[in-house]
Order: C-alpha cells, then structure tokens, then sequence
C-alpha cells in the first residue's frame, strides 16, 4: 500500500491559494518527498505528512522552485530531534547544492546521504525491494523525472511449502522474499505479479522516454504547466508542457491515472486546460494542493492462510 500525497502544484513561486509542486509517498509508516520548494514544510503540516518520518528527498533539479525550502525543511527537522540519516537525491550539482543549504541551514544532528544521478540516469534502492528510477527530462537545465517501483512477490503456495517441510513459522519470512531456514524464495514463491508505479515527472515537455517509462503506470503525476494549447511553443522552449500535452502522453502510455501539476501562476483556473486534457485522455485529474490517494496491490488478498 502506498499513499500518495499532493504538498503543492505551482510552478515559480507559492500562492496564497496554490503551494509550489511537492510530491509525498507514504510507505509502512516512512516517507519519499519529491522536491522541496518554499513552503513545503508548510504544506506537509498542512495535510499531515510527518516530515519527522521522511526517509528520502529527491530533487528533480535545481530551479528555486523546487529546492528552496529545503534549509528549513532540514531545520525544522533538526528541532524535532532527527538523529537518523537522510538520503538527499538528485541530479548532478547535488553536492554544491547541499552544501550552500548547508551553510543556510548550520550543522545538523543528522547526516546526509548524498546520492547523485549521473546525466540524470540511476536507480536508487530503498527498503523492502522498492526502488527510485531517476531518467532525464526535457527541461532547460539538468533535471531528473522520477519513477517510484514498488514490486510484488509472486503467489506463496503453501502446498509446495509443506511437500518440502518447511516449517510454518519460516512462512511469512519466504513470502516476504527472504531466504530463511535453507530455504529459498524461488522454492514457494509463484512468478511476480503486479506491484506499484507512481511517476513524478516535472519538470519536462513530453519525451518518448517518458512515455515508455510510464506505461501502464498506476499514477502519473506530470508538468501541465500551460492550461492554453496555444502556449504549446512557449512550452517547447523552456521546457514544460500543456496539459492537452500531458493527457496525450498518458493516453499513449496507457497509465491508469493523470494528475496535473506545476500550473504556472498565470492559470488561475485549470479548467479549460482539464478540458483539453481529457480529450485525450478522459481519466485525467487536476492536481490540486492536498490531493490523496492510496494505492494498493491489484491482488491484496492474504497468501498465507
Ligand atoms: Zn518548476
Ligand atoms: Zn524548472
């Protein structure tokens, strides 16, 4: 199961009405933040994501806009007693970044763990099989869209587990994809089903490799930061895209779910451009600032009896 949460959708600065683009995913109990402009931590109190809990912060790139709450964010932090490290996340020019937050921010009870991807290409492994797949956009600076897996073990079968003897109280273990006891996974474990893929994918125009990354994606959440189609070119050249653009890429990726995001502050009322989105792709959704989502497995049903 994953919650997903929306701490903004604006693009450039914060409004009133509209906080900057921030994404949250809530896993057992632990969090993933996806960019940290000004005003994320506001959010994230807002509509209860426990920043105490975060695990991981990935930057998609290093525009205002997305990183310039993180001294704060890093701060507050400190001030609740954060003592386990944090994993910091992005594309290169990871490590002058963090160090300017750093002298903003002063020493800290806590350490980063830096991890760079090179030309915006990497996975990084989290707990529990999940991963982040980091893959370039088109924007006019480096900048890292971002792909949330998280897999799904095949079908436990207790009949094998007990022609072999395997003691009942290893179940649990194996299903979780751990050996245990001389046991292998592969030894009860049918083939892998389906698991989770929540993207995060701003800020980018379309690109072929957005589309395939996304495909059949549970969720993606993308750049649609030009209600008005004639903007398209506008788009093009810095690097964003329409939202008729983005309901285009999702209906070509077969993704289950559209949210748009990142509206410039001049859309005031994203309605025409949903329009134009849904055209294309009719499950499209405006994003707005709160919105949730929890996501579970296709197939939930108990494996062990
Ligand atoms: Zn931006
Ligand atoms: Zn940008």
């Amino acid at each position: 199961m994953v919650e997903v949460l929306l701490l903004g959708t604006g693009a450039t600065k914060p409004l009133p009405y509209r906080a900057l683009a921030a994404m949250w995913l809530q896993v057992g109990g632990r969090g993933l933040l996806f960019d940290c402009g000004e005003g994320t931590q506001v959010s994230a109190q807002r509509y209860g994501a426990s920043i105490y809990k975060l695990d991981a912060l990935f930057l998609t790139h290093y525009h205002g806009d997305h990183l310039f709450g993180l001294p704060g964010l890093l701060q507050s932090m400190a001030a609740l007693g954060r003592t386990e490290p944090l994993t910091m996340a992005g594309p290169p020019g990871l490590d002058g970044v963090l160090d300017a937050v750093l002298a903003l921010a002063g020493p800290l009870p806590f350490a980063l763990c830096r991890h760079t991807f090179p030309d915006c290409r990497g996975v990084l492994a989290l707990p529990g099989g999940a991963s982040v797949t980091a893959f370039p956009a088109d924007h006019r600076v480096p900048c890292c869209l971002y792909a949330y897996t998280l897999p799904r073990a095949g079908r436990f079968d207790p009949g094998k587990a007990k022609a072999l003897g395997i003691p009942v109280q290893l179940w649990r273990t194996l299903q979780a994809g751990q050996p245990a006891g001389g046991f292998t996974p592969d030894q009860v474990l049918g083939p892998a089903r389906r698991g989770l893929r929540i993207l995060y994918a701003t800020d980018t125009g379309p690109t072929p490799e957005l589309a395939e990354m996304a495909r059949d994606a549970d969720l993606l959440c993308m750049d649609a930061t030009y209600a008005d189609e004639a903007d398209a070119p506008k788009a093009r050249l810095y690097g964003h895209a329409t939202c008729g653009e983005a309901g285009a890429l999702a209906a070509e990726a077969g993704v289950r779910r559209l949210w748009l995001t990142h509206y410039s502050a001049a859309v005031t009322d994203p309605e025409p451009g949903l329009a134009a989105a849904r055209v294309r792709f009719p499950g499209e959704e405006a994003g707005f600032d709160g919105k949730a989502l929890t996501l579970t497995f296709e197939d939930p049903g108990k494996d062990i009896p």
